[in-house]
């Protein structure tokens, strides 16, 4: 495959999936992790791209696309809390914090392909189930309880020993969201407790 074409396949993977993992694309196009590397540095100089931590995710239009709104409670969310899935036969949706995100794994479950949170400290994008959750803190920026994602597990210990609140992982995350959430999952939690 020539080198325009595996530029042009990454773009369609970024676009359908909102982000690709420079290992996964690797082996996927029989190159080296170093080759996507440069195939994905060429794109984001094109400002096609943009590259985070392990590969690269979509660039934003730019303010013509008017910011979108929590597919769980409808508030615009602010940049740095941004959650994104996506969710199979319908693509890449925003949640406004990790609060929401989590309620629509629980939501959503087999149906979500991927999942992004934004690191509360760098606004860097990383995937989710890798990732270091801090419950309860005294930062609420957005939805209540208060759930901030870290990419670094060191990172989340130290806010929470700042801030307050109890580190998570992914999964205990979900189970601890799980429970505070109605068993009918009834989502109007958020906001809904005069945040
Ligand atoms: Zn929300
Ligand atoms: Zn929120």
């Amino acid at each position: 495959m020539k080198a325009g074409e595996r530029r042009r396949r990454l773009l369609e993977i970024i676009s359908a999936g909102g982000m690709v993992e420079v290992s996964k694309a690797a082996e996927m196009f029989g190159v080296s992790k170093m080759t996507i590397h440069r195939d994905l540095a060429l794109l984001e100089k094109e400002g096609r791209v943009r590259r985070v931590f392990g590969g690269a995710v979509a660039v934003d239009q730019g303010p013509a696309t008017p910011s979108k709104s929590c597919i769980i409670c409808s508030r615009p969310g602010p940049g740095n809390l941004r959650y994104i899935i996506t969710l199979t036969g319908r693509g890449a949706v925003e949640c406004c914090c990790p609060h929401c995100g989590l309620v629509a794994h629980i939501t959503y479950g087999a149906d979500i392909s991927l999942a992004l949170a934004t690191d509360f400290l760098t606004s860097i994008p990383f995937t989710a189930s890798q990732g270091s959750f801090v419950a309860e803190s005294r930062v609420v920026p957005c939805c209540s309880p208060s759930i901030l994602a870290f990419r670094s597990l060191n990172d989340a210990r130290s806010f929470a020993s700042g801030f307050g609140g109890r580190v998570f992982s992914f999964s205990e995350s979900l189970s601890f969201l799980g429970g505070q959430l109605g068993p009918d999952h009834s989502l109007g939690c958020c906001h809904r407790e005069g945040v």
